[in-house]
């Protein structure tokens, strides 16, 4: 059923909600809280304790009106007593709704953290409701959102989809058979799914609702890479044997050899392409390892056969990179390299397309506008998708199908930088052979790591100050924790600002997700060519940007990253052969896992070992999202985590498609379903 049959859900939120990836009241119903906080139990002023989350209840004593801060954010402080003391509220540009209640005598209850203790407690920005109003009963669920779209609004369309629900049981309709479920110990569908948005504060009902969900998660995904692979094996492809001429060409064109590794690998993958049988090979190379020359050299064995080929990357930075790469190894070689992008728009986009029908184009660069409808090939003998993590399997799954040709698909070569769990060999990526390149090119040093507190900011700019007179060039990285593309642009372009007043006589440039393809590329290019010395930047350079002269880097708030994140953003320097170092900027105090993961940083350069230690940091339970792992994001699974019950997936896959066939396309939809919709968009 569609998201508007919710009330009170408008355009506005309407699009918010499918940014999110809910299209539908079922993926509303399924939507996993990241956490929950604990709103049952009052607490009394005088046994607050800092650090804690507490909900308490008081009366307004008095509210004064300060000053406004750096943000410009006007500061509002009140004072809430209960009868056991008083507690200080601090609001920064409050709303009109918190405004209306900060009124001397007015009765209500607050949620925040707490901070302090020797003179008094605090609390910043706490929710707050007025009295009367009835106390919780269950946990408190805290849902993955993006910008405008409250914890409050979230919360109040859950509820309306359960209630929803509970009116017409087949807007999420149990599948599995109670059979099933009694042998591998879980409970119903609908017990889950209450328990996932209400769970009761006295028992570990969330984990348990978890285990289920993930459960037939898993179960789906596996459904669907067998009945992929079932019809798979029958597939065909052009047999597209290496001729060599013109890669031999490109090879002589190259400043460097080519490293044992990538010369196995082409080895591999040049054999797999020799035969009738569409080629399946993931390349798994550390970041740095040289993975964009094996899938060009890759690409010669169809441009010879007058095939095209195509390469999908995750970020329209990282296609420009690539283009700009290809075009330059293969425009002199007479081959023509084109570019498709969401954000090519009109004419351009009317004459790139007729290139890539009419068989013009040799490769065609892009994101996964490569596949929008209206995007037809010639004849597509290759598919590269570079940093297969960033996609999931569905889309793999289909961009093989959009490229197929009759009854003949094409080649298929997927690159990433994440190291595959055995667990997940078996599952997201059973259909796949795998190469590694476990050789970086020669001449690399380690990066040299330090983690540094925000207090010594200053000292951190002057010695970038120093390094770049000196003729270095460096990443200054802007990391947010909110997933939101304008609050991460904001906070880049206020670094760019104080580092401009700061070092004036540096060139600094800032490029940022919410900026124009255009001005994006002439950033880099310009940051590339050395006429930065800093780039300021969000997030959209973690993936594949490569400038090997960088050799400085800057992330803030590294506390609040993922090892795999981190390593991958790091993995931006030591490209060249200069010695580079990377300063993790953190704001203590810092919680146990996050000291442990910088110091795994300084450490260690080697991505298996991070990998690893990624894994051991996160116990089973901990709500993280899957994207912290760097793979494909599932909605309850992890499969680095919980990779364990893998075995009774498959056992329960025969069971259902033995005994209870009828299941498995309905399953397939709810959970893989909008997946490969996503493919297609
Ligand atoms: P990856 O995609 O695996 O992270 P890239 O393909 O971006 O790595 O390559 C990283 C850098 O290494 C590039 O600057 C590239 O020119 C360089 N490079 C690739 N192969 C070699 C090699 N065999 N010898 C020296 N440098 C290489
Ligand atoms: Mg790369």
């Amino acid at each position: 059923m569609q998201l508007t049959a919710l009330r009170g859900v408008g355009e506005a939120t309407l699009a918010r909600l499918h940014s999110l990836g809910l299209r539908s009241v079922s993926d509303v119903l399924l939507h996993a809280p990241l956490r929950y906080e604990n709103r049952t139990r009052l607490s009394m002023i005088e046994r607050l304790q800092h650090g804690e989350d507490a909900l308490v209840e008081g009366v307004i004593q008095s509210v004064d009106k300060g000053q406004k801060n750096r943000a410009q954010q006007t500061i509002w402080r009140a004072s809430l007593a209960d009868d056991s003391g008083v507690l200080n509220l601090w609001f920064f540009n409050p709303p009109p709704g918190v405004l209306a209640a900060l009124v001397p005598g007015q009765a209500v209850r607050v949620f925040g953290t707490v901070k302090g203790g020797l003179v008094g407690f605090d609390m910043a920005h706490p929710e707050l409701i007025r009295l009367p109003s009835p106390l919780a009963t269950a946990l408190t669920p805290v849902y993955p959102s993006v910008a405008g779209l409250s914890q409050t609004l979230l919360r109040r369309v859950v509820s309306e989809a359960l209630s929803l629900w509970a009116r017409d049981a087949q807007l999420l309709a149990e599948y599995l058979p109670t059979e099933l479920l009694a042998a591998q110990g879980l409970g119903s569908l609908r017990e889950a799914v209450l328990r996932l948005h209400q769970p009761s504060p006295h028992e570990t009902g969330a984990e348990v609702a978890r285990q289920r969900l993930l459960f037939e998660e898993l179960l789906a995904q596996q459904l669907a890479m067998r009945r992929w692979k079932s019809g798979a094996e029958n597939h065909q492809a052009s047999p597209l044997p290496q001729q060599a001429a013109l890669a031999q060409r490109l090879r002589a064109g190259l400043p460097y050899a080519l490293t044992g590794a990538q010369a196995r690998v082409l080895h591999e993958i040049a054999a797999d392409m020799a035969r009738p049988r569409p080629m399946r090979r993931l390349v798994q190379g550390d970041v740095g390892a040289g993975k964009t020359v094996v899938a060009a050299l890759a690409a010669c064995a169809a441009l010879e056969a007058g095939q095209q080929v195509a390469l999908m990357a995750p970020t329209e930075l990282l296609a420009e990179q690539h283009q700009r790469n290809l075009t330059a190894w293969f425009a002199p070689l007479g081959v023509a390299v084109v570019a498709l992008t969401g954000s090519l728009k009109g004419v351009a986009r009317r004459k790139a397309l007729e290139a890539v029908a009419q068989g013009h184009a040799g490769v065609v660069t892009g994101t996964h506008a490569l596949f929008q409808e209206g995007v037809a090939f010639h004849e597509l003998g290759l598919i590269v998708i570079d940093e297969q993590h960033r996609f999931g399997v569905q889309q793999r799954l289909a961009l093989s199908e959009k490229g197929r040709q009759g009854e003949r698909h094409p080649h298929q070569l997927v690159m990433t930088a994440t190291p595959i769990p055995r667990t997940l060999a078996m599952t997201a990526y059973a259909d796949l052979d795998v190469s590694v390149l476990d050789e970086l090119p020669p001449g690399r040093t380690p990066v040299q790591t330090a983690a540094v507190p925000d207090s010594r900011r200053d000292e951190v700019m002057a010695r970038l100050g120093t390094a770049c007179r000196a003729g270095r060039q460096a990443y200054w990285v802007c990391t947010l924790i909110e997933e939101s593309d304008k609050l991460e642009a904001k906070a880049a372009e206020e670094a760019h600002l104080s580092l401009t007043a700061s070092l004036p006589d540096l060139r600094i440039g800032l490029v940022h997700g919410r900026m124009k393809p255009r001005d994006k590329d002439a950033i880099m290019q310009g940051f590339k060519a050395g006429e930065l010395d800093i780039l300021v930047a969000t997030t959209v350079i973690e993936v594949g940007v490569d400038v090997p002269n960088a050799s400085l880097m800057i992330i803030e708030n590294a506390e609040r990253l993922g090892l795999a994140q981190l390593h991958q953003l790091r993995g931006r320097v030591g490209r060249g052969s200069v010695e580079s170092s990377c300063v993790l900027l953190f704001s203590p105090p810092l919680s146990a896992i996050a000291k442990e993961r910088l110091a795994v940083m300084r450490e260690s350069n080697d991505g298996f070992l991070i990998a690893e230690k990624d894994l051991e940091l996160r116990g089973p339970g901990e709500f993280l999202g899957t994207q912290q792992t760097g793979l494909a994001r599932m909605r309850f699974a992890d499969l680095a985590r919980d990779g364990d019950i893998i075995p009774q997936v498959r056992e329960a896959a025969d069971v259902l498609l033995r005994d209870h066939p009828q299941a498995v396309e309905p399953l397939i939809e709810r959970w893989v379903g909008a997946g490969i919709e996503l493919a297609k968009v």
